[in-house]
């Protein structure tokens, strides 16, 4: 790793200049425009006070703006911090007392939220942006984005007057652009605090260098040879503010002077409209996006006939959708593995015919892996034998922000850190997730992974999805119970399901209960989240 975040994206703009960087509902710009841009508005920040070291946090969705807020920060040197646009006025407010950005780049939907937090929070200036502004006016009405939940919940805050009057984007890159020999920021500087999912407990800000990214993206390019420098398109569909979209959409694409497709939704028909003028060749995203957008390819609905490689991560990835995929597209479809603290990709099957579907696949270039027993790290368990997965390379984050406890807990000495994640390596090296550690079931002395009684519950043609928790038993300890969502015009037939698992599975590992939901809850990426699952199914008890 030579070259920082902004130097990487100078010198893409003096390979690719001419070729398109970003393209959102149709609208295109060049890398030039891009570099141009990103130029323009750091001078902008710059003027209003942001230097080295300052956070800058960013709220925003899929988005040009998103893309130029970001490096525009990271040129000053400054810590971008990405937030879910869509979370409500008091998760926002937690993460903001967390990190203590005096600047924040923010979606007009949302700049009532920022702008009435209480004045403790010390945000001096709001950059408020139109997503819609660059867009010719018959496209605007495509861009309907689910707010409500912003919206409402404002009113949990007590009423104050307004705090701080919005500075429009268009004037932030109304300067001329930022001088060339304006100090930028070094490899071990801080480029981003990314928090975690909040999937097992509150989210966590990952602090990572422009080392730790830079790496990343190269370890990425290493990991598809077959990509071509600036010929492919890329689908962001990802949400840029998760480490997954950020590190493949903004860092990778970027260093392979990729087209950038910009999606601040997924919705299928946004994405079949886009394919006709720019089709896809590389598309990261997650297995319930491949499902539907399989479905729609074998109706006709979409053409997907050029995506070489389509890359799963965040959640398992189930072989049936593989298939899937795989026999309606002609192309790839191969799993890898990461998380927020390893920026965030560690693992990844090769992207060829000897992937093995159902693993995570094999360490990243200059990546070390280990599996070890959860109660006692210092001891390797064999290939073969379940453990915690420690990982160690050049991508691994130095620590979460301002939690040294946690971090103490995370990183362990030479650098190990602990994924919090059971799993198995094959003799010859394939890596199987088993699940979270915080997430198995012991029930009557045993162990049960509740992916396993998923995937189980999955193979029967009425389940659409499954999410298996635990739920305290009267006579004391734990049982396993299932919340199903049916499949169309199926019925719950709780016997059936349970036979169905138990020719599949040893008899303690069957559900004793399983109960229909509508729907199950998930995270923005589309993790299902068991933790409220479990209290969703305490409450109706
Ligand atoms: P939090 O740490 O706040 O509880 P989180 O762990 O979900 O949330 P992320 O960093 O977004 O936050 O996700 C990393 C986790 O995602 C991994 O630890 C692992 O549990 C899961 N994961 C990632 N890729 C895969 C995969 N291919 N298969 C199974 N699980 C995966
Ligand atoms: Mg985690």
């Amino acid at each position: 790793v030579t070259q920082t975040l902004p130097e990487m994206l100078a010198a893409t703009v003096a390979r690719h200049g001419n070729r398109t960087a970003l393209e959102f509902f149709g609208a295109t710009t060049t890398y030039r425009e891009l570099g141009e841009s990103v130029d323009r508005a750091a001078e902008g920040l710059r003027r209003l006070g942001v230097t080295a070291g300052d956070r800058v946090a960013i709220v925003l969705p899929n988005c040009p703006q998103h893309v130029i807020a970001f490096y525009a920060a990271l040129r000053l040197g400054a810590i971008v911090v990405e937030h879910n646009p869509l979370y409500t006025a008091r998760e926002l407010r937690h993460q903001f007392e967390d990190h203590g950005a005096r600047f924040a780049i923010v979606w007009d939907k949302t700049v009532d939220t920022i702008a009435d937090f209480p004045t403790d929070l010390r945000v001096e200036r709001i950059i408020s942006v139109d997503v819609t502004e660059a867009l010719p006016r018959g496209k605007r009405m495509l861009l309907r984005l689910p707010i409500a939940k912003a919206r409402e919940s404002r009113a949990q805050l007590t009423a104050k007057p307004r705090a701080k009057v919005a500075l429009p984007w268009s004037k932030l890159v109304r300067h001329r652009p930022l001088s060339r020999r304006a100090a930028g920021p070094t490899l071990d500087d801080t480029a981003l605090l990314q928090y975690t999912s909040g999937t097992t407990g509150i989210p966590k800000g990952a602090v990572l260098s422009h080392r730790n990214l830079r790496a990343n993206a190269m370890q990425g390019r290493a990991w598809v040879p077959g990509l071509v420098e600036g010929e492919e398109t890329f689908y962001g569909v990802l949400p840029l503010f998760h480490a997954y979209g950020m590190t493949l959409c903004l860092t990778f694409a970027m260093s392979i002077g990729a087209k950038l497709v910009l999606f601040p939704k997924f919705d299928v028909g946004l994405m079949a409209d886009a394919a006709k003028k720019s089709p896809p060749t590389f598309l990261p995203a997650v297995p319930p996006i491949y499902d539907q957008l399989a479905r729609a390819a074998s109706r006709g609905a979409i053409d997907l006939s050029r995506v070489r490689f389509a890359i799963s991560g965040a959640m398992s990835l189930p072989v049936a959708t593989v298939r899937r995929w795989e026999d309606t597209t002609g192309g790839l479809l191969v799993e890898g593995y990461g998380m927020t603290e390893s920026s965030p990709v560690a693992l990844g099957n090769p992207m060829g015919p000897s992937r093995r579907p159902g693993t995570v696949g094999v360490p990243f270039p200059s990546t070390d892996i280990r599996i070890v027993d959860p109660d006692d790290p210092s001891a390797d368990r064999e290939p073969g034998e379940e453990g915690e997965l420690l990982l160690r390379g050049p991508q691994v984050f130095s620590g979460y922000w301002r939690r040294p406890a946690e971090t103490a807990d995370a990183l362990l000495p030479g650098g190990w850190l602990r994924t919090g994640d059971i799993a198995v390596v094959s003799p010859d090296g394939f890596v199987t997730i088993v699940d979270r550690l915080k997430e198995l079931i012991i029930t009557g002395g045993f162990n049960v992974s509740p992916s396993e009684v998923e995937d189980t519950l999955h193979a029967h043609p009425d389940v659409e999805a499954a999410a298996v928790v635990a739920a305290p038993r009267s006579s004391g300890g734990e049982e396993v119970v299932a919340a199903v969502v049916l499949r169309d015009g199926a019925e719950l037939d709780v016997e059936g399901l349970r036979d169905f698992c138990r020719t599949r599975l040893a008899a303690y590992k069957v559900p004793r209960r399983i109960v229909a939901v509508d729907d199950l809850p998930r995270s923005l990426i589309g993790k299902v989240l068991r933790r409220q699952v479990r209290e969703q199914l305490l409450a109706r008890d």
